[in-house]
């Protein structure tokens, strides 16, 4: 499985980097892993990493 090692911001106008290692939030479901994060400019960036 290969996780993602780059992750950026989704906001259209917005291109930061975001710390793949220390998202705001993580929580285990049934379909993987979701994480949360948040950038410098407010927006939330949901990523879900299948097991
Ligand atoms: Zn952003």
């Amino acid at each position: 499985m290969l996780e993602e090692l780059t992750l950026t911001c989704e906001a259209a106008d917005c291109d930061r980097r975001l710390a793949a290692e220390s998202p705001a939030i993580a929580m285990s479901t049934p379909d993987g892993t979701r994480r949360a994060y948040e950038c410098d400019c407010g927006a939330v960036t949901i990523t879900v990493l299948r097991e």
